[in-house]
């Protein structure tokens, strides 16, 4: 019995050493798994690469919709800014695509935001009006308006101002452009309502010229009132706001024309279109010139500047020396004082 225990213990004991070789190292990391898969999955790797196909049937599906996606989603997003960027800068309005080259030269320029309420979208620079025949009138200098306001004054010189021209036997070539953008109040007046001029909405015109170099003044009483009448037939009836001489005082050398929206489609046309001037002026003193020295009538010596100052320009201009020379033809008979404010004023 001895023995057999003997003989048994040394088998056990020359087994052991060739196990524990064995067991340890699959031992240490996983014991009661299976130590075994790992080198069997190597080894069927290894040896055999049938089996590999196998467990990718189950995987396949699931795993190559989720690498799709993934893959989609981040190349979608790129996509997505590219197209909606690009339909925001052309959005040409339905009056940019209707003032083409065979209405107006009038290239848009960028909006214009402030100063405060100043500006405007849509604008152009009007830098000539196309006839019908092909020919240009060019406003001088070119005009900064909104879009309507442009297509407005194009249609006006091709349908009223031309004809007119014909029918005095030529052609128009220029308009002369008086002011159009401009950010300021009403009439130039400080904290005065915004005008339409810094709206980009206004022009004023002071005269066109014709291709034989005859200038038509708008206000000159020295053109004939039909054809002043005219024009201001004209302009009434394609814009919103009409001022001239007889509105306000400050449109006595030119015509505002704007296209400012009013409750009711409320227009003013306000434009006095004065008798012209008399061939003979009986008020004007002649004889001046070669015998001014002798002029004393006056109390203080600075008046005879101001009067002689005052009636010099006189002759040039039309429509205000006249206004105001039926304003002042009572007063002088009663006192100097009232003339002297009166073109005090004017000078602010
Ligand atoms: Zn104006």
């Amino acid at each position: 019995m001895v023995t057999v225990a003997a003989l048994v213990l040394m088998i056990d004991a020359a087994a052991t050493p060739a196990a524990a070789a064995r067991k340890p190292s699959r031992g240490l990391f996983d014991s009661p798994f299976g130590a075994p898969p790992l080198p069997k999955a190597r080894d069927r790797a290894r040896a055999a690469k049938v089996p590999l196909p196998r467990p990718r049937p189950p995987e396949a599906p699931h795993a190559e919709p989720e690498v799709r996606p993934a893959e989609a989603a981040p190349q979608a997003p790129p996509q997505q800014p590219a197209e909606a960027a690009a339909p925001e800068p052309p959005k040409p309005s339905a009056c940019r695509q209707a003032l083409t080259e065979d209405v107006a030269i009038a290239p848009s320029i960028p909006d214009i935001h402030g100063p405060g309420d100043c500006g405007g979208e849509d604008l152009v620079r009007l830098e000539a009006v196309v006839l019908s025949g092909g020919a240009r009138v060019k406003l001088r200098p070119a005009a900064i308006l909104r879009c309507k306001m442009a297509a407005a004054i194009a249609d006006w010189v091709r349908g009223d101002v031309a004809p007119l021209a014909a029918s005095l036997g030529s052609a128009v070539s220029d308009l002369d452009n008086f002011d159009s953008f401009e950010c300021r109040g009403r009439n130039r007046i400080n904290g005065a309502q915004l005008s339409e001029h810094g709206r980009a909405n206004a022009l004023d015109v002071r005269a066109f010229t014709l291709a034989n170099g005859q200038q038509i003044g708008l206000t000159d009483r020295g053109v004939p009132r039909e054809t002043r009448e005219r024009v201001l037939h004209s302009v009434c009836t394609r814009f919103t706001t009409v001022l001239g001489p007889g509105s306000d005082g400050y449109h006595e050398d030119h015509i505002h024309l704007d296209l400012m929206e009013r409750r009711n489609n409320y227009r003013i046309c306000q434009w006095d279109v004065w008798d012209p001037l008399p061939s003979v002026a009986p008020l004007l003193p002649a004889e001046r010139p070669a015998e001014a020295p002798p002029r004393e009538v006056s109390s203080t010596p600075e008046e005879k500047p101001d009067a002689d100052s005052a009636s010099k320009p006189d002759a040039g201009p039309a429509a205000q020396p006249d206004a105001q020379r039926t304003e002042d033809a009572s007063p002088p008979l009663k006192q100097t004082a009232p003339t002297k404010k009166r073109r005090g004023n004017r000078r602010f």
